[in-house]
């Protein structure tokens, strides 16, 4: 009558004994759906509400110079705490929006060079000139995936890096080699993640240091959104930190995924 997903795990025991186990998760299965229905209803609706208030308040902040003090400090706040909002709203959409679309799908090959470069401008604002920001690219090939997806898990990783590293540091990132494959990489000379929490870090809302992580203005989806996005790319996530000795995030793509510049292509870009 109605159709069920089962999950099946096999077990092999030596040549030719084994062991199957077959599990009904069908109602999990649309427990999941339903969850998933549930966070991306809720998120859309906060939109419009945000719209309007953000509105209003840009409207009496062009005002400030003529409000009293405390109400300007009030109005301050309020902008901060919406824009906060706002980030959260649209972080929460693209997961959504990650976990539901299917993955991949045909792309255009992407240059990563002026993509590394965009973002690395980005970071620099965020950081205020207070860190020193590199890009190194040694790879040439270009990477069939979704240009949106891989920036905003680019982007991600950067302003972390900002965000956590501390002042005064460097940050790296690169487009190079790996394997037959090749790895999209942001690596910082910060303070580093104890290894405890490595595991669990692209866990939605997951934060080693919640009350810092508020104050840089994270939204706790970073890490899960860049998880999302390699899933859809076949890629994989490697976190490599120590306390004290910085953090590394590598998104390794496999050689499937890339493509080598052809003549015409360098012809067009010249
Ligand atoms: P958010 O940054 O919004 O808290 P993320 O999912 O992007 O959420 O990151 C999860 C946590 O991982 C952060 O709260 C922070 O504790 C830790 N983290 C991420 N990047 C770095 C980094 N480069 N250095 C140190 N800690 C980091």
């Amino acid at each position: 009558d109605e159709s069920r997903i089962l999950q099946f795990q096999i077990t092999l025991y030596g040549d030719d004994e084994r062991l199957v186990m077959a599990r009904d998760i069908t109602r999990l299965h649309r427990l999941e759906q339903m969850r998933r229905d549930f966070v991306a209803n809720v998120s859309h609706e906060l939109r419009t509400p945000l719209t309007v208030l953000t509105g209003y308040l840009e409207t009496y902040g062009d005002m400030a110079d003529q409000l009293p003090s405390r109400l300007a400090r009030g109005l301050s706040q309020m902008q901060a705490q919406t824009e906060r909002m706002q980030n959260l709203v649209n972080d929460l959409l693209l997961l959504s929006r990650l976990e539901t679309d299917q993955g991949g799908g045909d792309h255009a090959p992407l240059t990563l060079p002026p993509l590394l470069e965009r973002v690395r401008r980005d970071a620099e604002a965020l950081s205020g000139g207070h860190q020193r920001i590199e890009v190194e690219v040694t790879e040439p090939r270009r990477l069939a995936g979704s240009e949106q997806e891989i920036h905003s898990a680019l982007s991600n990783l950067a302003f972390n890096a900002v965000r956590y590293a501390g002042e005064g540091r460097h940050i790296v990132l690169r487009w190079r080699p790996a394997g037959a494959g090749a790895c999209l990489e942001v690596q910082d000379d910060g303070e580093g993640i104890d290894p405890l929490h490595i595991p669990r870090l692209t866990e939605r809302f997951y934060r080693v240091d919640k009350g810092r992580s508020t104050a840089t203005g994270g939204t706790g989806l970073g890490l899960a959104i860049v998880k999302h996005v390699l899933l859809r790319h076949d890629a994989r996530l490697e976190i490599i930190s120590r306390p004290g000795q910085g953090a590394t995030f590598r998104c390794v793509f496999p050689a499937e995924r890339l493509q080598t510049a052809t003549a015409s292509d360098t012809a067009q870009r010249a």
